[in-house]
């Protein structure tokens, strides 16, 4: 047996991996500490295992032997490689890929650079401590016990039986095929039970989660451990951050996606100096480099920011609680609107559900919703973007000084342009996707980025009657600015927040009523805490309705509970007002009357009967390549073969099909997708699959693109 090792880590480092011949009798495990010879010198070096190989094509008589293992102490190193290494099994992607995504880069800020500290942008008030309500103090309570038992079992046991300890995957490093490592990855130990408690907080908007967090954190400060809390991204949890910040004043460090790699390595050498108690940051602060972690908080836990957008595709929960069983300390999930997933496994009892079911400010009740049909609006006669209702309620609050926040989950101004003479849209031309025309008269790609004139003419017939539909934040903007010329409007979307500090200004400005209306995209929505606002516009609910994803009706009413959550946080009572033209919807209907448990039950039976997550695992294969034909002969091809192996493990297999944007970026995209309740049976046919693809295409000129769900 042979030993991919490294010696340094740093991320530049870890694509030179060393091959080192494992002696008779030494029990070796990826994530292992060792001592090597290395150079013409022979030096003894430390170096980190990162994969294990049967055999070695080159000279053998020139490997040279491991001396030993370190029997050390777990490091947090170590974790960080051992979670490597689950990831790169559950993920299906290189060990490599896996490290580079765990590890800090390396790199320090230049000394020159002007720069404020982006903790202190955050600790600009007065704490506003709370005592804890009763069931507040319940839900700590039930954590903080949890944590305690965690250090009570750390201090009892030697720290090498450290759960998560008997990892046994095996994936190859450097150079080595797809199909080797998938391979490795299939012969993976499943979970051994659930060694570490894990929690969920299931409180209604405005029930005081935040403030359970602050108590709990504090005890685990209070023993010298370390949290880290893990928020959805850093605009749409301001407030939080700066409750935090404030509160454990020089003890919190932050990541945020804004941060150059230098100053994100800058606060992740404050947690591995131990400087700080707290990581509070998006879902890369679950790598934090804390070697006394005692809890991990993930905010907001049903967010689809968590779940990695590129390889290796991870889900954030799962990776928490991976982690947590490396380190040995409790998990702990929040939401108003729980996943599917973490809310079943609760009603299964492998989570500790608890539940905070009255808003915390004495007096703040939830907000009155009301849904407006807008097919009636139009019938009507109405045919602006506005219901009358909506209007004459906007009048109302303006009159009276009060705030409003109007939603709209699209940016730009129109989402596309076509021609009245011969019907074309116009489509980016790299993309199967429509150009949306912003106010300054361009059009863009919201896929690829590609920007363009409005030009006068139509390209396919040349006619000149080219003319905007739809609506998106920017006309909103304009609209709204129009007939109510007094008010002020400030608008949040990806196109007003592209430099660093416009979220906290635009937000700040809002919250210090400055403004008196707020209109954005789902950057809006969720966790702010604006105690003037009492009503909230939604203007098109159901745009995410026949979005084709299983969990649009899921998205919908997180979406919708959410920003009803908004309105009506202070004394004064709130409105919300959700336009739609599915005003039958389920998710509709049930988000109005915020009751999330007879929309979990719902949704469960839907997901039941359509063998869905999280009744069934669902593994989806991307297969991309710039050469089209190429991509159809070999995604055919393997399906093919593929048929046979799902038919014997009692899989489903459909696909491949065209993805529903089939071409981005000149791209094309084809999709399969595999169901079977059992996760190990859906990791080994996605090893499968790969090797079948392979044969067709040994040249590995097809990306693959797994998402475990
Ligand atoms: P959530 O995170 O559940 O939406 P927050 O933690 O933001 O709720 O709390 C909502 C509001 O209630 C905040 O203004 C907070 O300061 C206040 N609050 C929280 N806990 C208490 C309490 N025990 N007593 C009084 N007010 C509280
Ligand atoms: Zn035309
Ligand atoms: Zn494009």
């Amino acid at each position: 047996m042979y030993a991919e090792i490294i010696i340094d880590i740093t991320n530049e480092a870890l694509d030179r991996a060393y091959t080192y011949h494992i002696p008779e009798g030494m029990d070796l495990h990826v994530g292992d500490r060792v001592t090597i010879p290395f150079g013409a010198s022979n030096a003894e070096k430390t170096g980190y295992v990162v994969g294990l190989r049967e055999n070695f094509d080159y000279d053998p008589s020139k490997v040279k032997d491991i001396v030993a293992v370190i029997p050390d102490a777990i490091s947090v190193q170590e974790q960080l490689i051992h979670l490597a290494a689950w990831m790169s099994t559950e993920y299906g992607t290189t060990m490599n890929q896996c490290l580079k995504t765990v590890l800090p880069v390396r790199r320090t800020v230049r000394k020159n650079a002007r720069r404020i500290d982006p903790v202190r942008m955050y600790q600009n008030e007065q704490d506003e401590y709370h005592d804890l309500n009763p069931a507040q103090a319940q839900a700590a309570a039930a954590v903080i016990a949890g944590y305690q038992a965690c250090v009570a079992k750390r201090t009892a046991s030697p720290v090498t039986s450290v759960p998560g300890d008997t990892e046994t995957a095996e994936p190859e490093s450097t150079g080595t095929s797809a199909l080797a490592e998938a391979k490795a990855a299939g012969e993976a130990a499943p979970a051994d039970g659930h060694p570490v408690p894990r929690y969920l907080l299931h409180g209604i908007t405005g029930s005081g989660k935040t403030e359970v967090y602050l108590h709990i954190m504090e005890e685990v400060i209070r023993r010298g451990d370390q949290v880290i809390l893990l928020i959805p991204e850093i605009s749409l949890t301001y407030q939080t951050v700066r409750r935090v910040s404030t509160r454990f004043q020089g003890r919190v460090a932050i990541l945020n996606s804004r941060m150059s790699i230098g100053e994100r390595f800058e606060q992740y050498t404050k947690c591995e100096r131990g400087e700080v108690n707290v990581l509070i940051g998006p879902r890369s602060a679950v790598f934090a480099p804390f070697e006394r972690l005692g809890l991990i908080i993930m905010d907001e836990e049903h967010e689809s920011a968590y779940k990695s957008e590129t390889a290796p595709r991870y889900e954030t929960r799962d990776v928490a609680y991976e982690r947590a069983r490396l380190a040995g300390c409790p998990v702990l999930y929040g939401s108003a609107t729980p996943s599917l997933t973490i809310y079943s496994a609760a009603l299964r009892g492998e989570v500790q559900l608890l539940e905070l079911l009255e808003r915390a400010h004495a007096g703040a009740k939830l907000a009155e919703t009301e849904i407006i049909d807008l097919r009636e609006e139009l019938a009507k006669g109405n045919r602006s973007i506005l219901s009358e209702r909506l209007y004459t309620l906007m009048q109302e609050k303006l009159e009276k000084k009060e705030q409003i926040m109007l939603f709209m989950n699209r940016r730009g101004y129109s989402n596309f342009v076509s021609c009245r003479s011969c019907g074309e849209a116009l489509k980016c031309p790299h993309c199967d996707i429509t150009l949306t025309l912003h106010r300054d008269g361009s059009l863009r790609c919201h896929y690829c980025g590609y920007q363009t004139r409005l030009m006068k003419l139509c390209p396919s017939c040349g006619s000149p009657y080219l003319a905007p539909f739809g609506f998106g934040t920017e006309k909103l903007e304009s609209y709204v600015k129009k007939i109510f010329p007094t008010a002020s409007v400030l608008r949040m979307d990806a196109d007003t927040t592209k430099r660093k500090g416009d979220h906290e200004r635009i937000l700040e400005k809002f919250r210090k009523h400055q403004a008196d209306i707020l209109i954005g995209t789902q950057m809006i929505v969720k966790g702010h805490d604006f105690p003037d606002v009492t009503l909230v516009g939604l203007i098109a609910a159901d745009l995410n309705l026949s979005a084709p994803d299983f969990k649009a009706s899921e998205r919908t009413f997180q979406l919708l509970t959410q920003a009803a959550g908004r309105a009506g946080r202070g004394a004064q009572a709130g409105t919300v007002i959700i336009q739609t033209y599915q005003p039958d919807h389920y998710a509709i209907v049930l988000s109005k009357r915020q009751d999330y448990r007879a929309f979990y039950e719902k949704e469960f039976r839907f997901r039941k009967l359509m063998g869905y997550p999280p009744t069934e695992r669902l593994m989806t294969i991307q297969l991309a390549s710039k050469d089209e034909d190429f991509l159809s002969m070999v995604s055919s091809a393997a399906a093919e073969g593929f048929q046979l192996d799902c038919s014997a493990e009692g899989a489903e297999l459909i696909g491949p099909l065209e993805a529903s944007v089939y071409r981005i970026n000149d791209v094309y995209r084809k999709i399969v997708y595999i169901k079977h309740p059992s996760h190990d049976i859906i990791i080994r046919l996605r090893d499968r699959f790969t090797e079948r693809v392979r044969q067709h295409d040994r040249r590995g000129l097809v990306l693959l693109n797994f998402d475990l769900q």
